[in-house]
C-alpha cells in the first residue's frame, strides 16, 4: 500500500498519510509507503516527515503498489502524484478515498468521506481505532498535528467535541500539545517572517473593511528567501482584522501563475467563489490556481467576492422587509 495526500500538503494531509503508513507498517509488520513531493512541503512542515520514518515510495514502488490511499484529497486532479503516474477508475490500484471535504468526487473504490470531520487526520485515528491498530505517541504526534492546524489550533467552527476529545486521547497517548504548537506556530524561520512582513504591507481592505486581501508576487517571494512551498495559512493575516468576512492571500507562484487562498469568517462561505475559477475546498476554506498575472487574479475574484458579499446583503435586507411585512401584517 502506498499512502498519498493532496498537491500543496498541509499539516492534515501529510499526518494522515504519514500516520495511516506508520501504523499500518508496525502493525502489518509490512512496509506501507508514503508518497510525497518533497520540495512542496511547508519548512515549518518537515519535522513531521522525521517522526514518521516511514518508508517513502519512489516511481516504481508506486506504479507496482495494488493499494493506494488518498487522504484529505477532494478530487483526482488534486492527487500529489507525478505527471508520470494516473489513476483510471478500472485501473490496477485499488483506491481507499479517505477524506473531509464535502466536495470529495468520490473517485475511490471505497469512498470514506465524512464532511463534518474536523480534519481527515480525525478520521485515521477512528479508523485506527476501529481496527484496534496500535496508536504509538509518533503515529498520535502526527493525528494530532492534522487536527490542530485544520481547526486553526482549536479555534475554527470545526473545532468539535469530537475533535477536543480526540486531541485529549492523543495527549493521553503521548503527544506534547506545547510542542506541537512550538513547532508549527512559533517556529517561523527567517525567510517565513520576511515573507509575512511583505504580507501585512500589501494587506488591503475593501467593502468597509468587509473583504481583506494581500498579494505576493514572485519577485516578492524570491527576496524574502521563501519557496512557493512556504504558502500555506499566511491567509490569516488579512483574516485577522476584525469585520473580515472574506480574506484572500494571492501569490504568483511562478510568472504567470497565481495561487489564491481563500477564507470566509462568520458565517460566510467560500467554496462557491473558488469553483467560479476552477477551486475547491471546504466552505470556508478553500482555494484556486489561476493562469494569468497577479494583477488579473486579483481584480477578477476581488470583483467576484464583492458582488457576492453584495448579493448576500441584499437577500439579508429582502428576508429583513420581508419579515417587517409579516410583523405589521400578522395576526
Ligand atoms: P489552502 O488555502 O490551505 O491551500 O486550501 C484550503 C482548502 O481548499 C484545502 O482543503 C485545500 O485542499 C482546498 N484547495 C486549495 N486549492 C484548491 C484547488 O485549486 N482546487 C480544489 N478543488 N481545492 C483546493
Ligand atoms: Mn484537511
Amino acid at each position: 500500500m502506498v499512502c498519498v495526500g493532496h498537491v500543496s500538503p498541509d499539516a492534515d494531509c501529510l499526518g494522515a498519510a504519514l500516520a495511516l503508513s506508520r501504523a499500518w507498517s508496525i502493525a502489518q509488520k509490512k512496509d506501507a509507503f508514503v508518497w510525497v513531493t518533497e520540495q512542496t512541503i511547508p519548512a515549518r512542515l518537515r519535522f513531521m516527515l522525521e517522526i514518521a520514518d516511514v518508508p517513502r515510495a519512489d516511481t516504481g514502488i508506486l506504479k507496482a503498489a495494488d493499494r493506494l490511499a488518498v487522504v484529505d484529497t477532494s478530487q483526482p486532479s488534486r492527487i500529489d502524484l507525478p505527471k508520470t503516474i494516473s489513476i483510471e477508475p478500472d485501473g490496477h490500484h485499488r483506491i481507499l478515498n479517505i477524506d473531509h471535504h464535502f466536495t470529495n468526487t468520490c473517485f475511490g473504490n471505497i469512498d470514506w468521506i465524512v464532511e463534518d470531520a474536523s480534519s481527515t487526520c480525525e478520521l485515521i485515528y477512528e479508523l485506527l481505532c476501529g481496527l484496534s491498530i496500535e496508536i504509538d505517541p509518533a503515529t498520535a504526534a502526527l493525528l494530532y498535528s492534522g487536527i490542530y492546524t485544520d481547526t486553526g489550533g482549536f479555534s475554527l467552527p470545526n473545532t468539535t467535541a469530537n475533535a477536543l476529545n480526540i486531541a485529549a486521547e492523543l495527549t493521553q497517548l503521548g503527544v506534547s500539545p506545547s510542542d506541537i504548537a512550538e513547532r508549527v506556530d512559533r517556529s517561523v524561520g527567517k525567510p517565513q517572517f520576511e515573507l509575512l512582513k511583505s504580507i501585512y504591507q500589501n494587506t488591503h481592505t475593501l467593502a468597509d473593511g468587509s473583504i481583506a486581501y494581500s498579494t505576493i508576487s514572485y519577485d516578492d517571494l524570491l527576496k524574502s528567501g521563501c519557496a512557493p512551498s512556504d504558502i500555506d495559512d499566511q491567509v490569516n493575516v488579512p483574516r485577522s482584522m476584525a469585520g473580515v468576512a472574506i480574506a484572500a492571500l494571492f501569490t504568483e507562484v511562478e510568472p504567470g501563475r497565481v495561487r489564491i487562498n481563500l477564507r470566509g469568517e462568520s458565517s460566510t462561505e467560500v467554496a462557491g467563489l473558488a469553483q467560479q475559477f476552477g477551486g475547491g475546498g471546504h466552505r470556508q476554506a478553500a482555494g484556486v490556481i489561476m493562469s494569468g498575472t497577479l494583477a488579473n487574479a486579483v481584480d477578477r475574484v476581488i470583483s467576484a467576492a464583492v458582488k457576492m458579499l453584495e448579493g448576500q446583503s441584499q437577500d439579508a435586507v429582502t428576508r429583513e422587509s420581508a419579515k417587517d411585512v409579516c410583523e405589521s401584517t400578522g395576526p
